[in-house]
């Protein structure tokens, strides 16, 4: 068998939640964000994990993504959905009781005119330009919204993975004048503005991220580990290359592990030159470019030749990958691929 077996540790994703969720004080209720399949790890396994550890409230990007873990989590837990109620919603909104975020005076007419009296939020506009309601806008709907009893008010930070920066405070700032003495939930920060502190975490937070074992929570255990199978290993002699485009030249006798797993994977091609994987402990380098299904890398150093290399683990997570390829663990945790043989541990 030459697939990548990609382990799920259900169990470190739970311990995660109450890390995060320790954070806050009695008042505020962490919620736990599934939206992209659960960043990629599967939104039913981790809606139903992160439920029995204590999650009553769950978020997802789009309404078709409310499905699945609706099924996960029982009829009862409040799903929301963060691009709010959009043309061709209404049935999925109403069939699967999910509470749409609503973005726009638009959005609140289609809902109040589509589903009377199913419940809905409102998401405001605070600085990040992205989503939800502008102070104007707010204004002039304001009234008409309270009076229908929206279930939690929310916005989102735009740099809150930077602690210091001034349009946490500006946002949060922001969201008090738009906010403050209204008699509704509200809600402000992900996992960047729970590590904020508690001015930023009002009733509920909405951690992600750092459920999954990434920056910005230093502290979070791993969760996601990847190890390859080798197909073959092979001597390159000083001056042969490895790969496409003779992107690596041996200037000494190297070892040469080829794995069976490449961009097709979520293993994009961005890490080539300054990714690695693990042996053990041992670090070993990749060599040239990452193909479609295939990686080389340097087993030269090793005393024996392993059955397989670690892409991800303890130690050497998604934002160490990520590092290597110039972006974020979210990109690489939300691209891993299908192909995996996928094991859920806990
Ligand atoms: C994705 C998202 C979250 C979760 O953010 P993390 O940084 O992954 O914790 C919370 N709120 C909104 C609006 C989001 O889009």
């Amino acid at each position: 068998m030459a697939t990548g077996t990609l382990t799920i540790d259900l169990d470190a994703l739970a311990a995660n939640w109450r890390a995060l969720d320790a954070k806050s004080g009695a008042s505020t209720e962490t919620a736990a964000v599934v939206k992209a399949d659960g960043y990629g790890l599967g939104a039913a396994r981790v809606a139903r994990k992160l439920a029995v550890a204590g999650a009553r409230r769950f978020f997802v990007a789009v309404a078709e993504e409310g499905a699945a873990v609706r099924d996960a989590v029982g009829p009862n837990a409040p799903i929301h959905v963060f691009s709010g109620h959009m043309a061709g919603d209404t049935d999925m909104l109403g069939d699967l009781n999910l509470i749409p975020m609503l973005n726009s005076a638009e959005q609140m007419v289609r809902h109040l005119e589509a589903l009377p009296g199913h419940p809905f939020g409102i998401q405001l506009d605070t600085g990040m330009n992205r989503l939800g309601m502008e102070p104007a806008e707010w204004a002039a709907v304001r009234d008409i919204a309270l009076a229908q009893s929206p279930v939690l008010v929310m916005s989102h930070l735009a740099c809150a993975d930077e602690p210091d920066h001034h349009m946490n405070r500006n946002q949060l700032r922001a969201f008090k004048e738009m906010t403050d003495g209204i008699n509704v939930p509200r809600s402000l920060s992900a996992t960047g503005g729970i590590l904020l502190g508690s001015d930023f975490h009002f009733d509920v937070t909405r951690p992600g991220i750092g459920l999954y074992g990434a920056r910005p929570f230093e502290d979070a255990a791993t969760v996601v580990s990847l190890d390859i199978p080798i197909i073959q290993i092979r001597e390159v002699l000083a001056g042969e290359t490895v790969g496409y485009g003779n992107t690596w030249e041996a200037d000494a006798p190297t070892r040469v592990a080829t794995i069976a797993a490449g961009y097709a994977d979520g293993l994009i091609r961005a890490q080539g030159p300054d990714g690695y994987a693990l042996a053990g402990k041992t670090r070993c380098k990749i060599l040239g470019r990452v193909s479609m299904d295939l990686i080389g890398v340097d087993v030269s150093h090793l005393e024996e030749d392993p059955e397989s290399l670690r892409l991800l683990g303890p130690g050497h997570g998604v934002d160490t990958m990520a590092d290597a390829a110039g972006t974020i663990g979210y990109e690489i945790l939300t691209s891993l691929g299908a192909r995996y043989n996928r094991r859920y541990k806990g």
